[in-house]
């Protein structure tokens, strides 16, 4: 059987190298004579797996001391939830941009627990930018303000940080983490679910600042309060521990790609490769203003539904899969997360010209 170029949005395609070496270690990992997953998570072995999985990901993005590393399990939309929950402390109020589906349930989610201020939506032309943002509408006294670094229904990317003073800033780094590099101490909080540039789906990376630690609001169900997986070291329960596991082996090989600036550059010379096709092309259509184009997720549109159809179908016949755009966008989507090799976008270029020129 072989492998196809899988341009999925999530879970996506993960590096061969660490696909190969998680199966060489299945049924033994090291000396243990178990599989990680039939290890303990109190034992020895296992606890030097996760700490080893967080001094990687603390050397990668350049972690404070300050911060806690936290590996948690109901992915991204869990943290819809318990940002309000834990943060929303102080004045019990919020603020949202609205760059996409994620942001919006985000925004939904947190207005059940107090005021939820919306600064700015791109809305009204169907998410293809980041919105202009007018500081005036900041709150001052928000407990914090929310963004979603990489949108990737819609393929927008923040290139500049919001300047949001002493409020704290949470980012939702869920399709971009590992892509690009980051200051850290911009935020008070970034969260990314595993299943796109990290791991297997089930868990989620949560960096937070330790003074917003243990304020939660009263009835926050114990398991979804940050402080107390943070004492524990994300060991309060049984943690995904094979996710953990397969993820560490991932910083391991970002780190052995050169780290996350050598990753930015690869991804941004994988996006300008398809992105300088579609504005010369005279059939394909990106759908993002160029400013904000995102690295990892490039939505483009043929004339036709007809055309999109048949694009899709014969990309599939040819190995390149997962292309269909999200229900709510149509068209295509190519998702170029860091384990898709240039190689699969200079290929999928080379199609797209081949069908260009077919369907002139
Ligand atoms: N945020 C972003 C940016 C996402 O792309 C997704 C899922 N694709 C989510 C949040 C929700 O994550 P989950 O499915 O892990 O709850």
């Amino acid at each position: 059987m072989k492998r196809v170029y899988n341009f999925s949005a999530g879970p996506s395609m993960l590096p061969l190298e660490v696909l190969e070496q998680a199966q060489k270690e299945f049924v033994c990992y090291g000396s243990s004579g178990m599989s990680v997953m039939e290890m303990s998570h109190r034992s020895k072995i296992f606890e030097s797996i996760l700490e080893k999985a967080k001094a990687d990901l603390k050397d990668l993005m350049h972690i404070p001391d300050n911060y806690k590393i936290l590996f948690l399990q109901g992915g991204g939309s869990t943290q819809f939830a318990m940002i309000p929950l834990n943060l929303m402390n102080k004045n019990n109020c919020a603020d949202y941009v609205i760059t996409g589906q994620w942001a919006k349930k985000a925004a939904e989610e947190a207005s059940r627990y107090g005021k939820v201020n919306i600064v700015a939506s791109s809305a009204d032309t169907t998410f293809d930018r980041i919105p202009e943002l007018d500081p005036a509408k900041f709150q001052k006294d928000a407990d914090y303000f929310y963004i979603t670094l990489n949108n990737t229904i819609y393929g927008t990317r923040w290139r500049e940080l919001p300047d949001t003073g002493d409020v704290p800033l949470v980012g939702d780094m869920s399709s971009s983490i590992l892509s690009e590099e980051i200051d850290i101490t911009r935020f008070g909080l970034l969260y990314a679910g595993a299943q796109k540039n990290l791991g297997p789906a089930g868990v989620t990376v949560v960096i937070i600042r330790e003074d917003l630690l243990g304020n939660a609001m009263e009835f926050t169900p114990t398991m979804l309060k940050y402080d107390i997986h943070a004492k524990n070291n994300s060991l309060y329960n049984t943690p995904p521990t094979y996710g953990i596991y397969f993820m560490g082996r991932v910083f391991e090989w970002v780190k052995a790609q050169g780290g996350v600036a050598a990753m930015q550059k690869r991804n941004e010379e994988k996006a300008a490769l398809l992105y300088d096709f579609l504005d010369q092309s005279q059939l394909f259509r990106g759908t993002v203003v160029k400013k904000d184009r995102s690295l990892m997720n490039a939505p483009f549109v043929l004339p036709t539904e007809e055309l999109n159809a048949k694009f899709i179908k014969e990309a599939e016949a040819q190995g390149f899969v997962n292309l269909k755009g999200h229900r709510t966008v149509g068209g295509m989507r190519a998702s170029i997360y860091n384990a898709m090799p240039r190689e699969g976008v200079e290929k999928l270029v080379a199609f797209m010209e081949q069908f260009e020129a077919d369907n002139r």
